[in-house]
């Protein structure tokens, strides 16, 4: 799959090649052949005694950021052990690695600088990113995480600061689905930025000027897609964290010719409809059969109608009947093909209707069977919203998914406490269990994190050329399906991220079965494709000794 590897260095050399590095971990036959004696503490350790030793030292710190810092060093030293470590407890350390305590690590990107990891792409740099791009020493890149900094999770313009999202995005499709990490390659582009205290800040690293837009930008991203496909030919593109305008633009104008996808739209809707999936489950009900209003208009609200639109197709509607059950809302009202503030992107979902300024009103006139909360404002799914939807509905579908908590439109423990115990929930945030007239919930979070990795994973394993949005339609059904009866007894509608590697292994077969099935795939179809996914996924292992 790969093609010939670096060669492993020796002496001095090899203990600061974080790829061959094993530290204290070096058997007494492997510091005698590869010059290392007397470099180390002289009694090898196992791997296992190397992760309690992480895992001790971080035990000892209160602050995450810390962590984040301890954890971003061991990755510079001693890869393997850094995704040991990561693998041996995922729930643990996924939010140090990445949401929520990468946004606090972007924000104090110039402050705290590591070791460099990936590619920065300066737009002084036009006209020779083949260059910068062929100083990268790995030659067979299959994985791009790729941000402009922009849009850096809920926190707005970072510059290049943003390079923690490509980063600690990509230990997680490592962590969670085993895409090899020596195939994954962070970059960052920086146009500038717009944030003015770090224009002001002198330990800012990126450019010091306003963001360029127009055509220059275009012209950017067209070169840089363009040194992408001739260096490395078999990668897979994901933008992440671009304002929402270039994503959507950059996302069409790149879908159909490239293998490329954007997980803030695609990754999202994907992981809604999963949830969908799985409340239908507990509800007994057919897709075709419900009807969506969202609370919200922007990119996450439109990339999840537009997959439930798709999904609706594959279950025998049009894409117009698909379309006319989602509704959307925002902060000038129900959006109705008579207002004149309709972006396009918004237009297939700007039904025929009168205006409707209040939600709960809203809620009265369509009759949703689920709301999906995507308007970055707390609060909004308050009582009597819960309330109306309980009234409509046996089982009402509340998704409350923005993000980070203190944002979310209602608790867990709101939906279910004015709903009766009724609302299937799930949010973008996670929320502890609830107590409620004897009976325990567990609420589900719609992490990206169910798709994306695996979404990665599968497209290895396939060589896919392109990836669909019926891709993502088969990730939120493997997803869904992984939820066990016991799960679902207890309100939960996403499989536990306790085991997110062997669920995203799972989720990544059975897009790999997709991906074969539609002829979109560049490897031959293998006899087994569970195995032929499983045999592709790294594992935290160290070479053998020589
Ligand atoms: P966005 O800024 O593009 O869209 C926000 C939308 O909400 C806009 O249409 C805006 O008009 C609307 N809005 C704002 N205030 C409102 C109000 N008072 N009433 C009604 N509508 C209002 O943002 P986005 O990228 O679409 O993301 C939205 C939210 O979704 C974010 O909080 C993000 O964290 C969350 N999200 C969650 C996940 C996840 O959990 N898996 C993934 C992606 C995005």
């Amino acid at each position: 799959m790969t093609d010939t590897p670096r060669q492993p260095l020796t002496g001095y050399a090899l203990l600061h090649d974080p790829h061959f590095n094993k530290g204290s971990a070096f058997s007494e036959s492997e510091r005698l052949a590869l010059g290392i004696e007397g470099l180390l503490p002289p009694v090898p350790a196992t791997l296992q005694i190397q992760i309690a030793r992480v895992t001790m030292q971080l035990s000892f710190l209160d602050s995450d950021l810390q962590k984040y810092l301890i954890l971003s060093d061991l990755l510079a030293r001693n890869e393997t052990l850094y995704y040991a470590v990561l693998m041996s407890d995922p729930a643990t350390f996924m939010p140090l690695v990445y949401t929520p305590t990468v946004g606090e690590a972007c924000q104090k990107f110039d402050h705290f600088l590591r070791a460099p990891r990936g590619v920065y792409l300066p737009i002084t740099a036009r006209g020779r990113l083949v260059e910068l791009l062929g100083n990268w020493p790995e030659k067979d890149v299959r994985f791009i995480v790729v941000t402009d900094g922009e849009r850096i999770l809920g926190l707005g313009d970072l510059g290049v600061g943003g390079m923690g999202i490509p980063m600690g995005k990509l230990s997680l499709y490592t962590a969670c689905a085993g895409v090899p990490p020596k195939l994954t390659l962070p970059i960052t582009l920086d146009v500038g930025t717009n944030n003015e205290s770090l224009l002001n800040d002198p330990l800012y690293l990126g450019l010091r000027h306003q963001r360029v837009r127009g055509a220059e930008y275009v012209a950017f991203i067209e070169e840089f897609v363009q040194a992408v496909q001739q260096l490395f030919p078999k990668c897979c593109l994901q933008w992440e964290d671009f304002a929402n305008f270039n994503a959507v633009t950059i996302l069409e104008r790149y879908r159909d010719k490239i293998c490329t996808y954007n997980d803030d739209i695609q990754g999202t809707a994907a992981v809604a409809l999963a949830g969908i999936f799985g409340a239908l489950r507990i509800s007994n009900e057919q897709l075709t059969d419900q009807r969506f209003l969202f609370l919200g208009a922007g990119s996450a609200a439109t990339g999840i109608a537009e997959l439930i639109s798709e999904a609706i197709t594959l279950e025998g509607g049009t894409i117009d009947q698909g379309r006319a059950r989602n509704w959307l809302f925002d902060v000038n009202g129900l959006m109705v093909d008579s207002r004149s503030d309709v972006a396009d992107f918004q237009k297939p979902f700007a039904h025929s209707h009168a205006p409707v300024s209040s939600f709960v009103e809203a809620i009265e006139a369509i009759k949703p069977t689920g709301i999906i909360g995507v308007s970055t404002v707390p609060k909004l799914f308050n009582r009597p919203v819960i309330e109306a939807m309980a009234r409509i509905n046996k089982r009402p579908i509340i998704f409350p998914f923005s993000n980070p908590t203190s944002r979310s439109e209602c608790t867990a423990e709101e939906a279910y406490k004015w709903s009766g115990g009724r609302a299937i929930f799930a949010s973008g945030s996670p929320f502890p269990p609830v107590e409620l007239d004897g009976q325990r919930f567990i609420p589900g979070q719609g992490n990206n994190v169910y798709i994306f990795p695996a979404m990665g994973m599968a497209v290895l394993a396939t060589g896919a050329t392109r990836v669909t949005q019926a891709m993502f339609i088969s990730a939120a059904k493997a997803v869904a399906e992984q939820v066990t009866n016991a799960d679902r007894a207890s309100g939960l509608i996403y499989p536990p991220q306790s085991h997110i590697l062997d669920a995203s292994l799972h989720t990544a077969a059975r897009i790999a079965e997709h991906v074969f099935d539609q002829g979109l795939a560049s490897v031959p179809r293998p006899e087994n494709i569970d195995e032929h996914v499983r045999a592709a996924a790294y594992r935290p292992v160290y070479s053998s000794p020589v």
